[in-house]
Parts: structure tokens; sequence; C-alpha cells
């Protein structure tokens, strides 16, 4: 069975390039009925904060990615990783040395000065244990010396390194604690990871991953690297092409759907298929179909991708994601009924409506409190016999039963009793629930705010 992970490490964010990675392992594991691990690699005690980590969770829970089991710490396993660090001492594939932080630096110095190369090679790799001091001792890896290492990618195919151009890295520091590096292999082989699909920032990394590996006698993963996301000008992401953070998309309205889509584009491919459903993206989703040139954000795609998948996603769904919007921008969470009075509101979509933000823009009157300033037409509207109208139909808001159906019958009614054409009757109460000649229908608006408000705002114009 396939198992992948996500092993961020918490910098107080869920960066758009991480959200890519974790959404590939998840459509890999997820599409072939496999688990999807989370990893917090926290080992670097002096940055971590619990709230970095909720971060996290927080931003894969918006986007949708759920993972198996609980998030698992990899500082609370360093018994575990220094443990192998002394099985692969017992077993002659590490060694200790002793050698101090300014031996080191001397060795690389007079290597510097020689024009040599200043990888450090350990004197103590061969000493015999009956030669060695009573001092502390950091534990090396016994790394092949000459040869080469390739690993197999399922992105990059085979990539190789001459084996002389890596060290014998620390595996243990003299203090007892385990190297990154270590944590993550013994980390993955403890999970039964299966497939580690991660950014090519990482590439490197596996050649000197892949010695653990064979040195403790586990089975690589497959590895799968992906090339990094660069800014619309081809140059490295970074906070000058925008909004890095999925939260800092949510609070722009983009929907969990439309970045879950986005992102899936974003250095992968199927055909031509731009705008799908998570279903089919599960179905479709392979290594083979990432590609090895970084792939460009590009925000009119993204833009257009959402306003699809805004379009496409059922109401209950669009309920959700209007809360969630709303609380990412730190607006008032709606009532159950207006938010679902909110999404049935759109289903008329207008083509510039690309996000949350400029579907909500409509009924910005929502958050907005009167008195409003009318503008000309909309005053016009408001005259005196209108507002009779408006006093007249008042005790039958008061008395109807608060669903669309029910109001839509009582204006109705009202409007023939009185024999008013509907437009009459709707143009004056538009006004008073939005400030506005121009709005969506009074009865979605109704149904947004509520009646207490609609009551509310009714009063402040009838006598
Ligand atoms: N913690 C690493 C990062 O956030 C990922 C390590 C890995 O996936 O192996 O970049």
């Amino acid at each position: 069975p396939v198992v992948t992970r996500f092993a961020p490490s918490p910098t107080g964010y869920l960066h758009i390039g991480g959200a890519r990675t974790a959404l590939f392992n998840w459509l890999y594991a997820r599409g072939r009925g496999g688990k999807f691990l989370l990893r917090i690699e926290d080992t670097d005690r002096a940055r971590f904060t619990p709230e970095a980590t909720q971060a996290i969770l927080d931003g894969l829970t918006w986007l949708g990615l759920d993972w198996d089991g609980d998030a698992v710490s990899q500082f609370e396993s360093a018994d575990r990783h220094a443990a192998v660090a002394h099985e692969m001492l017992a077993a002659g594939t590490a060694y200790k040395c002793f050698a101090s932080q300014d031996e080191i630096e001397a060795f690389r110095e007079a290597a510097r000065a020689d024009g040599r190369s200043t990888l450090f090679r350990s004197p103590w790799r061969d000493v015999p244990e009956s030669e060695h001091p009573d001092a502390p001792f950091a534990i090396r890896i016994k790394a092949p010396q000459d040869g080469d290492i390739t690993i197999q990618d399922a992105v990059q195919g085979d990539v190789t390194w001459k084996a002389d151009a890596l060290d014998d890295m620390v595996l243990l520091r003299s203090d007892g604690s385990p190297v990154y590096m270590l944590a993550v292999v013994v980390d993955d082989h403890d999970m039964g990871v299966t497939h580690v699909i991660r950014g090519d920032d990482h590439l490197a990394n596996a050649a000197r991953q892949s010695m653990i590996y064979t040195a403790m006698g586990w089975d690589l993963p497959v590895f799968a690297h992906i090339p990094l996301i660069h800014g619309p000008d081809g140059k490295k992401l970074s906070k000058r092409h925008g909004a890095l953070g999925v939260m800092e998309y949510a609070a722009m309205g983009y929907t969990p759907a439309g970045m879950r889509n986005y992102l899936a584009r974003l250095g992968w491919s199927h055909g031509d298929d731009e705008v799908f459903t998570t279903e089919q993206a599960l179905e479709w989703f392979d290594l083979g179909g990432i590609g090895k040139a970084p792939a460009r954000l590009d925000f009119k795609k993204m833009e257009n991708i959402n306003r699809h998948q805004i379009g496409m996603s059922d109401s209950e769904t669009m309920v959700r994601d209007v809360q969630d919007y709303l609380a990412a921008v730190d607006q008032p969470v709606l009532s159950a009924d207006a938010a679902k009075a909110f999404a049935n509101a759109f289903d008329k979509l207008d083509v510039t409506d690309k996000t949350l933000g400029d579907l909500l823009a409509k009924f910005a009157f929502v958050l907005d409190k009167p008195p409003f300033t009318l503008d000309e037409k909309a005053e016009k509207l408001l005259d005196p016999v209108s507002r009779g109208i408006l006093t007249q139909l008042t005790p039958q808001l008061q008395t109807a039963s608060w669903n669309r159906e029910a109001l839509e019958q009582t204006v109705m009614e009202f409007a023939e009793a009185q024999d008013l054409k509907f437009g009459k009757l709707a143009g004056p109460l538009r006004v008073v629930l939005s400030g506005r000649a121009v709005s969506p229908s009074v009865f979605d608006m109704m149904m947004i705010i509520g009646r207490d408000e609609t009551l509310a705002r009714l009063a402040h114009v009838v006598g």
C-alpha cells in the first residue's frame, strides 16, 4: 500500500509551495487507497512554536487535505534517531569522530590554502576502538569513498553524484542530538513511507539519505523531487510576487476547491485538462505527469479556475466556503440561513466574479449598517408614496415566516392586493435594505440579513 507524507518545518504559515507538495502527496496516496501522513519537522527548537504548527494544520484543513492519524512531531523521536546512529556504529557503518570544531576548521583552512577540497576527512574513520580517547565524540557515517551514488527519481530520472564529493556526514552530534538528515530517514522508514514527494531543493539530501538507508539495510522509498514554483517572471518565488501563504489566498476569496485545482495544475498536467473536480484529480494524478521545469505562478489562471470552481460547487460547500471566507477576512460569521441565501445568490455568476470577495462585494450591505447615504436615484425611489406602501407592508413581513418562498409569497400577495406592480414595491424595498437603487434580489437580501435586521432597516424609514 502507498504511504506518503508531508513533512513541513513549522515556519508560521503554510507556504503555497508547501501546500502544493502536500496536495501532490495527498492526491497520490488518496487516489490509490493509501495513507497520507503528516510529520512536523520541529527539531529546530530555537525557531519552534506551537502556533507555527497550528498555522500549518489550519492551512491544510482549509485546503481540505486530511491526514491519517495524528500529526507526528519529529523532535519527540530524538531518542529513536540517536539509537539508529548507535546501531550503525555497532554495525561498523558509522564511526566515532573525536575531532573538535577547531580541528575541523583548521583542516578546512589548510585545504583552502592548498586549493584542495574543503570536505572534512576525519582522521578517526579507521582508528580502532582500543585507541579511542575517553572524550566526547560525534557519530559519522562511513560513506563510500569512491564510485557513484545514484538516485532513481520519478521526476528527475537518474541523478548521480560522485561519492568523493560527499563527506562522512555527522549523524549524531557530540551533545547526543541527532542531525536532521538522520531524523528524516528514520522517521520515513518507521512511518512506512513508500513515496517521498517533495521539492527539488531536497534532491541533494536524497543522495546522503540513501546512504543511511543502505547502511541500515532498509528499502529506499520512491523519490519524486518536484521543481519549485517560480513567480510569473520566472524567478524564484518570493514575497515581491505577492501572497505566499495559502491563508492569504483564502482571505482574497479563493475557495479550497479553486486552490486545489490550481495547485494541482502547478507543475503537473493531465492532457489539456485545466478545470477538473478533486475526484478527477484523485483519479488522474500520477508522478509521470509532473513536469521537469519549474512551474510559474499565473494569477489570471488562478482566478479563472477559481471562478469555474465557484460555479461548480454545490450549495453545502458554498455555505462552508462563505463562512470560511468571512472568518479569513475577520468578518462576523453568518447565520446558517444567511449563508445559504448567499450560496443561492451565487448561482448567478457574472463573468467578472473571480473570487468570493467579488461576489460578496455585491452584498457589501450585509456588512454595512444603516443609515445609508443614498444617491439621487435611491432617494427618488424612496418618495413619500413608497414610504407609505412600505409602512403597510411592514406588518405583513412581521408575521411572515422567514424563508424565501414565504417571503416571496407575502410580498407578491401584498402587491396584488394593493394593485401594485412588483417593481413599484421592490425598488423602494431594495433601497431600504441596501441603500442602493441596484442590488441583488430583495428576497436574497432579506434571507441574508435575516428577519430582525430587515425589520430594523424598515423601521428606519417607516413611521
Ligand atoms: N521539512 C522539510 C521542508 O519543510 C521537508 C523535508 C522532506 O520532505 O523530506 O522543506
